[in-house]
């Protein structure tokens, strides 16, 4: 809280702040959280939980999917959809006000609802590798390319190559929970 503090202070602009709902875990300060964007003009963002690494194991006890967060909030504050065309920085999270807050709601919901036909991610790993989606395991490694001294064309063309790879949508079937699984960590593949 006081890093935030000092960051408003300074004059960061805009804060947002990324928090992952999990049932049994953070669900009891979901109010606490959606409070700071009425107090203070912050982009409070409610992330859905995602099968990915050691998440798995329990996931459909933990998942919270953010139709049951909108439920929550609604019940102490009125919550209006705002921004019909959003700002580029708000990525995938569909964004709401607080009536008389001073800051913002979004909600990313990669499960529930999922934004894959516009996603323009890619992300490289911590070993080097680039991964074309979170949910997927399929994965150039780059590092290797580049201590064998690849050229510029031919690791541009490994990257073309990589996106692609990229799947019109994730394939997990939330509906049943029946999920597929995803082994490495976020912490791995930079999510
Ligand atoms: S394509 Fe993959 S990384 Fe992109 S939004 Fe869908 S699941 Fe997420």
């Amino acid at each position: 809280m006081r890093g935030i503090a000092r960051a408003e202070e300074i004059g960061f602009s805009p804060i947002k702040i990324n928090t992952v709902a999990i049932k049994g875990f953070n669900d009891d300060e979901v109010l606490d959280f959606a409070q700071l964007a009425v107090n203070k003009p912050f982009q409070v963002r409610f992330i859905e939980l995602m099968p990915v690494g050691q998440v798995n194991s329990g996931y459909s006890e933990d998942y919270m999917p953010t139709t049951q967060l909108i439920q929550k909030i609604s019940g102490r504050y009125e919550l209006e959809k705002i921004k019909d065309k959003k700002n580029k920085s708000d990525g995938p999270a569909k964004i709401f006000k607080i009536k008389g807050g001073r800051g913002e709601i979004g909600f990313i919901n990669p499960v529930s609802d999922h934004f894959c036909s516009t996603c323009n991610r890619l992300r490289l790993t911590s070993d080097g590798k680039l991964r074309v989606c979170l949910l997927k395991e399929d994965e150039i490694d780059l590092k290797k390319a580049l201590r064998e001294n690849c050229s510029d064309t031919e690791l541009k063309k490994l990257i073309r190559e990589a996106i692609l790879l990229k799947p019109k949508q994730h394939d997990l079937v939330c509906t049943e929970m029946h999920l597929k699984k995803c082994y490495r960590n976020m912490s791995e593949i930079g999510g």
